[in-house]
């Protein structure tokens, strides 16, 4: 969805997104619940959630082998050589719209914001990527939360928001 920004050979080299330190287990993906079940009968855990719709979540946290807070653990379906092995049926929505993220804030304003870690797209939203948001992505985020409410994350502060709109409710 962001290939136009984000060269799919820049993500491929990179894999930041794909690994996970002990305090970015939030970040992790959210599998709905037919992929879940689908990898469960092949073996993989998933924590089945049901805060905004069921889903599930990967089991990474006894995967650490060392108490180093910077050890990361990679995503089930992060392969070495291949990157992601999942099609794009299969991959997260989350994974599709990385690195933008739909979150609430306090005052429960929905917003679409970057998240600054990113190696690659930066801190700062470049124009391209406004452009984007702007002229479609931002909607089609907006309508796949709507229907899928567990991919909205709490805002985090210096996450830059490119598009902002009151909570439904
Ligand atoms: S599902 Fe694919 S893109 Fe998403 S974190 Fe895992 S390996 Fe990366």
């Amino acid at each position: 969805m962001l290939s136009s920004v984000l060269s799919k050979e820049a993500c491929a080299k990179c894999r930041f997104c794909c690994a996970f330190r002990r305090q970015s287990l939030w970040e992790t993906p959210l599998f709905p619940m037919d992929t879940v079940k689908k990898w469960e009968a092949a073996g993989y855990g998933f924590t089945r959630e049901k805060s905004g719709g069921e889903y599930g979540r990967m089991k990474l946290s006894d995967r650490y082998l060392t108490a180093d807070p910077e050890e990361e653990v990679p995503c089930y379906f992060l392969d070495g050589e291949k990157g992601c092995v999942l099609d794009v049926k299969e991959k997260p929505f989350d994974c599709k719209i990385w690195p933008l993220r739909i979150m609430k804030k306090e005052n429960k304003e929905l917003v679409i914001a970057l998240t600054p870690t990113c190696p690659e797209m930066g801190k700062t939203p470049s124009e391209a990527l406004k452009k984007l948001v702007e002229e479609g992505l931002g909607e089609e985020i907006y309508r796949y939360a709507l229907q899928h409410p567990f991919v909205v994350k709490d805002y985090k502060e210096g996450f830059p928001i490119l598009m902002s709109r009151p909570a439904a409710d």
